[in-house]
């Protein structure tokens, strides 16, 4: 597997004070536009990569971000240069009252996109709420078109359930694209490549491949266990020629579409071809913890600073000294040199 070659330069050391006003960079002059944000860390799946088959005790109640909190701070962080939201979990869907957030935050001013990652479980009857809320992206995580395996993968029976409910979000044109994350295994994504570039053919979907890390509950990733995304390109391409699309520089995707289908192909490969060195991400968890690398082993509390009566002002000046020490790089590919972080990624927010 790959180490990214190094192609940042630091423009200013570790210690030193960041930009106190202007976009919201880190000391290698990364802008930072696109927040996670978790609502929640509960789930009502259990998926094999991310959590374990039981116990991982929820946060509390109290311990959550509310809505009043997370719509302050996300309109704090699209005035310091935020421009896309992505709303996940845990499953966010769960998160009682979830349109309504969506209507608050879609009417904030600047803010240019705003989406939800989801297991799917609920979409059937959450589809026409969310649109008529506003939401006008949506990703929704389907590793297998197989039924067993997908009880294997979830240790849940809702492959049916995921799939009527990514037929009813077709229903609202308003949310768009339907993005579909597959996480690629080595010894269990092999046969499923074919029937997915199917469905990226048949549907209007953008279908994801995205590369297995280490940041499953259980602490058992090893390397030999990641499907790289260009193993994964190459059957496709020998099955159906692939064509290349143009792609943004920040997209951490390569997408591709068919000569003669209507969805497209893309491949996440943070493993194999790491894309740090354009990474304009940043994430808060929800516990208001800001964290900025999935791979980070610290994080800063916004949610204590909130909690104390902190100014706007105060808070601005905690995001950008974290943000200015946002990690050069992950180092999944380094041996012992990687540090697995504290929490999972249902803890702290696909
Ligand atoms: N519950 C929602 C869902 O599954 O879409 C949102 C949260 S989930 C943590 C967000 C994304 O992270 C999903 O697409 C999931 O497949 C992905 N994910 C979880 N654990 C992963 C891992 N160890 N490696 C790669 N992707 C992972
Ligand atoms: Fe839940 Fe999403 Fe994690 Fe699966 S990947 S256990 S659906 S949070």
């Amino acid at each position: 597997m790959a180490v990214e070659p190094l192609v940042l330069v630091e423009k200013g050391a570790l210690t030193s004070e960041p930009p106190q006003s202007g976009p919201l960079v880190d000391r290698f002059g990364r802008h930072l536009e696109d927040l996670r944000v978790s609502l929640t860390d509960r789930c009502n799946f259990r998926c094999l990569y991310c959590m374990p088959e039981e116990g991982l005790p929820w946060m509390p109640d109290a311990q959550l971000l509310t809505f009043d909190e997370i719509e302050r701070l996300i309109r704090l962080f699209v005035e310091i240069g935020v421009r896309e939201v992505r709303l996940t979990g845990g499953e966010p869907t769960l998160r009682a009252g979830l349109p309504d957030l969506i209507a608050r935050l879609g009417a904030i001013r600047g803010l240019e996109s705003l989406s939800l990652t989801t297991n799917g479980f609920l979409l059937k009857h959450l589809s026409r709420p969310l649109a008529e809320a506003g939401l006008t992206r949506i990703n929704v995580s389907l590793d297998t078109l197989v039924t067993e395996k997908f009880e294997r993968i979830t240790r849940r029976d809702a492959l049916h359930r995921v799939l009527e409910g990514l037929e009813e979000i077709e229903r609202y044109p308003s949310i768009w694209p339907i993005k579909v994350n597959a996480v690629a295994m080595r010894g269990f994504t092999e046969e499923e490549i074919i029937p997915f570039a199917e469905l990226a053919r048949r549907k209007p979907y953008h279908i994801r491949f995205i590369e297995f890390m280490p940041l499953d509950a259980d602490g058992t990733w090893n390397n030999d266990q990641v499907l790289s995304g260009e193993e994964i390109r190459q059957v496709i391409h020998a099955w159906r020629p692939l064509v290349r699309l143009q792609d943004d520089t920040s997209s951490t995707s390569r997408n591709y579409v068919f000569e003669d289908g209507i969805g497209r192909i893309g491949f996440i490969n943070p493993v194999s071809e790491p894309f740090c060195s354009t990474c304009n991400r940043i994430r808060l968890t929800a516990d208001g913890q800001l964290r900025t690398c999935l791979f980070s082993v610290e994080d800063t509390s916004l949610m204590g600073l909130l909690r104390a009566g902190a100014s706007n002002g105060d808070l601005e000046r905690t995001i950008r000294s974290a943000v200015w020490r946002k990690e050069l790089k992950h180092h999944i590919n380094e041996g012992a040199f990687f540090v697995r972080p504290n929490r999972s990624m249902s803890q702290i927010g696909g």
